[in-house]
């Protein structure tokens, strides 16, 4: 079962800010596209549970009824 969620790379917004090289005198940020969602702002995330059970319907367990 999958589900979605806030991208935690951008925080939702679907880009980010990145500074340019340290060469730039002065300090500019440019918006990048989000690398972790692609720009939606947010990602499906595939929900496993823990554990399963998993009970043959047809088996008898032991002498108590489940
Ligand atoms: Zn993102």
């Amino acid at each position: 079962m999958a589900h979605a969620e806030i991208c935690p790379v951008c925080m939702g917004r679907g880009t980010y800010a990145t500074a340019k090289p340290e060469t730039s005198t002065t300090v500019t940020t440019t918006e990048r596209v989000c690398h972790g969602c692609g720009g939606k702002g947010w990602v499906t995330v595939e929900a496993k549970p823990k554990y399963e059970i998993t009970r043959d319907p047809n088996a008898t367990y032991g002498p108590w009824p489940i």
